[in-house]
Formats: structure tokens, C-alpha cells, sequence
């Protein structure tokens, strides 16, 4: 019997937050590592359902290069007698080498450089909730302990193969909704943090496959169900890494640049939403009194708001300094996490940039104030289908302006073909049909 060959591949996660890539044989990965392999520029518009719009800015034309990042390796032996899974999250180039304009991964890292011409730099950390479908279990109370033992040995599994990928997991909790499951892990620079949210997501579904289920990021899996959210956690440093969030004195405790980065967020929030939430299925999840995001809102410990200020241990002797950060709760895992946070991180920099105060910590719940007091203290309403993300997203020229108009066209393309085929299911249909890919 010829044994089994250990694959190395490739992978870039698309606008669709999908993870793709080719292989190689592990014995050539030296030379692999520094040729990388070849990649298809109409790749980028592909829908989650595979029809791929058309026409798109690409076409049949065109090569590039998936050069893998040396030191975003990831391999885990042992799960469930499969092969190891190893891959590298990789960079697109053009054929010189140079960053292709839709690599979302390389648009991140240009948003870290132009924060650090700042003096500044992003550390993220993105905490997932997901679902297991199709285990047979009975039910559980949410957070119980014996919602967690049912799954067992998955929790431990799943938290050993993490460490070993590199994701740092800090915690894995039972949640509120049915089969429902959190992961939680450290804080890390920014392309390295959304590395581990793809990461995160491609361990905890082979692991549940492995067992025999699925396991589904999908934002929504049932209209009547609790919403699987992505929390993109954010704070500042400077350049050697000292931590610059934190100021007692003023108004959230956020510092005067963690102010203006916020406020750089909150001024872009609908049209961040519509690339943090860009799928059909996002808008079941982003509704008022389930625990998302509704409204352009900061917000201090409100699970409710956009963009929350999350509290920090009051022990005496305590210095929060460090752990000090704020939350974006409007995202989700149909959307590209190096897209997502490169967007956030961007709409910082015009913050800053503007030199703009922090804006209004909004108390209270904006569904209960009047549209006076809404207009007073800004808010408004996010979008509420894809079709009004899209319209909010053609509407902020700033944001458009972060992307090259051809990624834009693509990304644009994609989503209407994406809304096409979806067109005309009703919400249970809707969710099953993204479940079945996220
Ligand atoms: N499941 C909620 C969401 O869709 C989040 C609940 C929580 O605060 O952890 O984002
Ligand atoms: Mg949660």
C-alpha cells in the first residue's frame, strides 16, 4: 500500500470568507515556501454558492501568485486519524511579486503600516460563536456545564488543537443559543489576529467533522434561532507596544487617540457593517434586543452597542491599561476577517487623521428614545438588509476610497449575484441555504 503523502496548502480567505488554496507535498515545502503557487484573479468572484458573477472585472484573464507568509504556518497532527491539516495563510501577488489589489490580506497589513506612520498599532482579537448541527444531543441549558460535558472530548480537543495551531485559545464557553459555542482567543498585531479567526473556524469544523457534525459560523442557522456573531476586539499601542486605549480621566476612560480612532468607526459604521455583515443572511442576525448590533452606537458595557467599551477588572491594585479595549459587534463569519479589520482600522486613521473627539457614549436603549433625541446624539439605524448595505456602502465615498475601484466592482459584482441567487427564500430557506456553507 502506498502511504499517504502530508499536503501543505496554500490558502487565502476571500471576500466570501472563504478559505481556498492548492497543495503542495510536504517534502517540497523549502522550495514551495519561496515560489508559492499559482492563482486565478476571477477566483475573487466567486459567490458562497460557487456561481461566480459575470461578467466581473476579471474574467478568464489573467495570473497571479498565493505566496505563502512564513511565519503563518499552521499544523495540527492527529485529528480524528486524518492527515495533518498544515497550511499557510498566503499573500496574492501579481507575477513581479508585488500585492495584487485583491489580496484582502495584504490591504490589512497596508492599513497597519499607515497606522504606524501614526505611531500607532492595532492589537485584535476576534472572539466566535458557532453551532454544532447535527449532534444528537439532549438538550442543555445554555452556559451549563452539561451543555459542555455533552460535547465531550470536543472542548478539550478542540482548545489542545488551537494551542498547537498558534491561535492562543483563552476560553471555550457553552453559549446562550442551541449547540451554540464560543471561542475565545489572546490578542495579537492585527494580521496575525485575523490569520487566527480563519484559523479558529477551519480547526473547530474539521475537528467537528471529525465527530461526526457540522459546525456552522453561518450568522444566523434558524429565523427563530440565536445569532453566531464575530466580536472584533481593538486597542492601541504604540510603537514599542505600550499601551495608549486607556485614560481615567476622560469621557469611556478611551484615551484622546482611542477617542478618535472610535470616532473614525462610529462616522463610517454603516458601511463598515455592510463589509463586516456582508452577507443575505447578516441581517436576520443585526436586529434591536438580540444581543448584536443595530444602531451606529458607542457604547460602554452594552452588548447592544456597535462598537462597545469593554469593562476591565476594578480590583485594587489592579492597572487596566493593558487589557483596556473596545469591541465591533456588527461582524460576522460570512465576511473576510482581513477585510473586515483593515476597514475598521482605516476608518481609525480618518479618525485620527480629523483629529475627532470621542463621539457621544450612548446610554439607553436608542429603540425606546425619540427620533429628536436619536437626531441629537447621532444615531441612526444600521442597514437592515444587504440591499441597504450595499446603498449605505455606494453612499460613503470614504470608505469606497479605501479600496481600488476594481475590488470594488468585485466585491460589488459578487454580493448582487450572491443576492440573485438567493432571491425570493423565505428566512428559513435563507439561513439553511448559508448554514449549508458556512
Ligand atoms: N450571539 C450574539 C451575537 O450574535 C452575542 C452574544 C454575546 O454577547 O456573547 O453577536
Ligand atoms: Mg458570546
Amino acid at each position: 500500500m502506498i502511504k499517504a503523502e502530508e499536503l501543505v496548502t496554500f490558502v487565502t480567505t476571500d471576500i466570501a470568507a472563504i478559505t481556498r488554496g492548492r497543495s503542495v507535498a510536504a517534502a517540497n515545502l523549502p522550495d514551495a515556501l519561496s515560489k508559492g503557487v499559482g492563482w486565478v484573479p476571477a477566483n475573487l468572484s466567486l459567490t458562497p454558492f460557487d456561481e461566480i458573477a459575470s461578467p466581473n472585472p476579471f474574467g478568464s484573464s489573467g495570473d497571479l501568485r498565493l505566496m505563502p507568509d512564513p511565519e503563518a504556518g499552521v499544523r495540527i497532527e492527529g485529528l480524528g486519524g486524518r492527515t495533518p491539516l498544515h497550511f499557510y495563510h498566503s499573500n496574492i501577488t501579481n507575477l513581479d511579486g508585488t500585492p495584487w489589489e485583491g489580496c484582502v490580506r495584504s490591504m490589512l497589513k497596508a492599513a497597519v503600516a499607515d497606522l504606524e506612520a501614526l505611531g500607532l498599532r492595532v492589537v485584535a482579537a476576534f472572539e466566535q460563536e458557532f453551532q454544532i448541527l447535527g449532534a444528537s444531543w439532549p438538550l442543555a441549558p445554555s452556559f451549563a456545564l452539561s451543555a459542555q460535558r455533552r460535547a465531550d472530548p470536543f472542548g478539550p480537543m478542540l482548545m489542545a488543537a488551537l494551542g498547537a495551531a498558534g491561535c492562543a485559545p483563552e476560553c471555550f464557553l457553552p453559549e446562550y443559543g442551541r449547540d451554540q459555542f464560543e471561542i475565545v482567543c489572546g490578542p495579537a498585531g492585527a494580521v496575525q489576529a485575523a490569520d487566527r479567526a480563519v484559523t479558529i473556524r477551519e480547526v473547530t469544523r474539521e475537528l467537528a467533522a471529525t465527530m461526526g457534525w457540522r459546525a456552522s459560523f453561518c450568522p444566523k442557522t434558524d429565523p427563530n434561532g440565536v445569532g453566531n456573531g464575530v466580536h472584533i476586539h481593538l486597542s492601541l499601542t504604540d510603537l514599542q507596544g505600550n499601551p495608549v486605549t486607556f485614560d481615567a480621566a476622560r469621557p469611556g476612560r478611551l484615551s484622546a487617540q482611542a477617542g478618535a480612532f472610535a470616532a473614525g468607526i462610529v462616522r463610517h459604521m454603516a458601511a463598515l457593517t455592510a463589509l463586516a455583515a456582508p452577507s443575505a443572511v447578516s441581517y436576520q442576525r443585526l436586529k434591536p434586543h438580540h444581543w448584536s448590533a443595530s444602531w451606529n452606537t458607542l457604547g460602554e458595557k452594552d452588548r447592544e452597542a456597535t462598537l462597545r467599551i469593554c469593562p476591565t477588572s476594578e480590583r485594587p491594585g489592579h492597572d487596566p491599561s493593558r487589557a483596556f479595549n473596545m469591541e465591533f459587534r456588527a461582524a460576522d463569519a460570512t465576511a473576510s476577517p482581513h477585510l473586515a479589520l483593515a476597514m475598521l482600522i482605516r476608518a481609525g486613521i480618518e479618525g485620527l487623521k480629523a483629529g475627532l473627539s470621542t463621539p457621544p457614549i450612548v446610554k439607553g436603549d436608542p429603540e425606546e428614545m425619540s427620533a429628536d433625541e436619536r437626531a441629537r446624539l447621532g444615531i441612526r439605524r444600521l442597514p437592515t438588509s444587504l440591499h441597504e448595505a450595499l446603498a449605505a456602502l455606494e453612499a460613503d465615498t470614504v470608505v469606497c476610497g479605501w479600496m481600488s475601484p476594481t475590488f470594488l466592482d468585485c466585491w460589488k459584482g459578487m454580493r448582487l449575484k450572491e443576492l440573485e441567487i438567493v432571491d425570493g427564500l423565505d428566512d428559513a430557506a435563507l439561513c439553511r441555504r448559508y448554514a449549508g456553507v458556512y
